[in-house]
């Protein structure tokens, strides 16, 4: 099915075991079209992140089926979940995670060269460009704002062509100005270049830029909401409990 991005079927995650058990997620089931931007919110410990890292293979669920551009990821080894993510995802954290030691251009390139492949120049001065970082690409991280720092984390998850941008709260250590350029960045890849965006937000703003979001509480999905604003979003987060 060409239509899909993720989809998760009855997935669960356990961690730990017996009296130390937390079920993260419980039988959750999900679809994401391609071409569109999902945010997933809920509140402290619903298992957002849970949800994130086992959708894009950085975890594997304890039952249930993963799919990404319908590659069942369930059974896959490590070595296998590895070349799919680098091939097929892009991930941005909160933290920016750049090796300070490297320039804005070798960061970027940074998931290229750990799958062995050459970085095409003009693709590489097209996705400078688009972040706005043509003029920094010989910086340092350190010479950047968080910001800055920020898009330079978005264009490496960029570089490899992912069908699907992943992030855990990646506008959670920025102001609400450098969010915003951030989430229309974000919004861009999905508008303009077609691809999925699948973002973890506590920010009612951040989920407003959202096509649907999800509402996750204690492992399951309760909710969700269709284009929704700002305040739409906080009033669900509400009811949620959320900010209780
Ligand atoms: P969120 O991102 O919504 O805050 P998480 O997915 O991080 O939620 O966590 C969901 C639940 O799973 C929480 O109860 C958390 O304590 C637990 N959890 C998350 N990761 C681990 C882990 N590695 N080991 C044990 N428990 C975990
Ligand atoms: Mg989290």
């Amino acid at each position: 099915m060409i239509g899909q991005a993720v989809r998760l079927e009855a997935v669960s995650k356990t961690y730990g075991r017996g009296a130390y058990a937390v079920t993260a997620l419980n039988n959750v089931s999900v679809t994401i079209p391609r071409g569109t931007f999902t945010a997933v919110m809920g509140p402290s410990g619903s298992g957002k992140s849970t949800f994130l890292h086992c959708a894009a293979g950085l975890d594997q669920p304890t039952s249930g089926s993963v799919k990404i551009a319908d590659q069942e990821l369930t059974g896959m080894d490590e070595t296998e979940l590895t070349h799919l993510r680098r091939q097929r995802v892009g991930f941005v954290f909160q933290a920016f995670n750049l090796v300070p030691a490297l320039t804005v251009r070798q960061n970027v390139t940074l998931p290229l060269r750990l799958a062995r492949q050459r970085a095409d120049r003009g693709w590489l001065e097209e996705i400078l460009h688009s972040v706005g970082l043509s003029g920094r690409a010989d910086h340092r991280p350190a010479q950047l704002s968080g910001g800055q720092q920020q898009r330079v984390a978005i264009a490496r998850a960029l570089i490899t062509r992912p069908d699907v941008i992943f992030g855990d709260e990646p506008t959670g250590a920025l102001d609400t100005v450098t969010a915003k350029e951030i989430l229309t960045l974000l919004r861009g890849c999905v508008d303009e270049d077609g691809q999925t965006v699948v973002l973890v937000t506590h920010d009612p703003v951040a989920a407003s830029y959202a096509h649907r979001v999800l509402f996750l509480a204690d492992g399951h999905i309760v909710d969700y909401a269709d284009n929704p604003t700002a305040d739409q979003v906080a009033e669900r987060m509400t009811h949620l409990g959320a900010w209780a």
